[in-house]
This record gives structure tokens, sequence and C-alpha cells, in this order.
């Protein structure tokens, strides 16, 4: 297995860091559904990785859906 990368920086982590779920689009709820209908497990549309560095951002903005809040993400890690 890979390690994970994170949705900022795109380093790769083993220790810190990890998996952000994000508020669900409908489009995530039909995933949900479907996945659930056929048996398949895979990694969810709405969860992000995040290395150390940025999972302290990133869940500040997981009640929003993660359109947004990758903006939200990008934008204040820019500053
Ligand atoms: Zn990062």
């Amino acid at each position: 297995l890979r390690p994970p990368e994170c949705a900022v920086c795109g380093k790769e982590f083993f220790d810190e860091g990890g998996l952000i779920y994000f508020k669900k689009r409908d489009s995530d709820i039909q995933w949900d559904e479907k996945m659930k209908k056929n048996n398949m497990i895979g990694h969810p549309p709405y969860a992000e990785w995040f290395c150390g560095e940025h999972i302290k951002i990133a869940q500040k903005y997981k009640f929003m859906t993660i359109t947004d809040a990758m903006q939200e993400i990008t934008k204040e890690t820019l500053k």
C-alpha cells in the first residue's frame, strides 16, 4: 500500500496527518448508496488525506463540502 499523499502539498506521510471526511454533496450520498448496494469499498469522493501540517486547517472546514473546503484550505495555506 502506498503511503497517503496530502491533498494540499502532495507530500507523502506515514505517522502524522490523517483522513478528513467532509460534508457530503448529493453526488456523495449517491456514491455511498451505490457502493453499499454493490458491496464495494473505495476511497470516498468526499474524503481527503492531509499531512500533519495541513490537517489542522482541513479540520476547520470539514463542515463544508469538499469542493468549498478545498478552496478555503488552499486560500489559507497560501497566506
Ligand atoms: Zn500537506
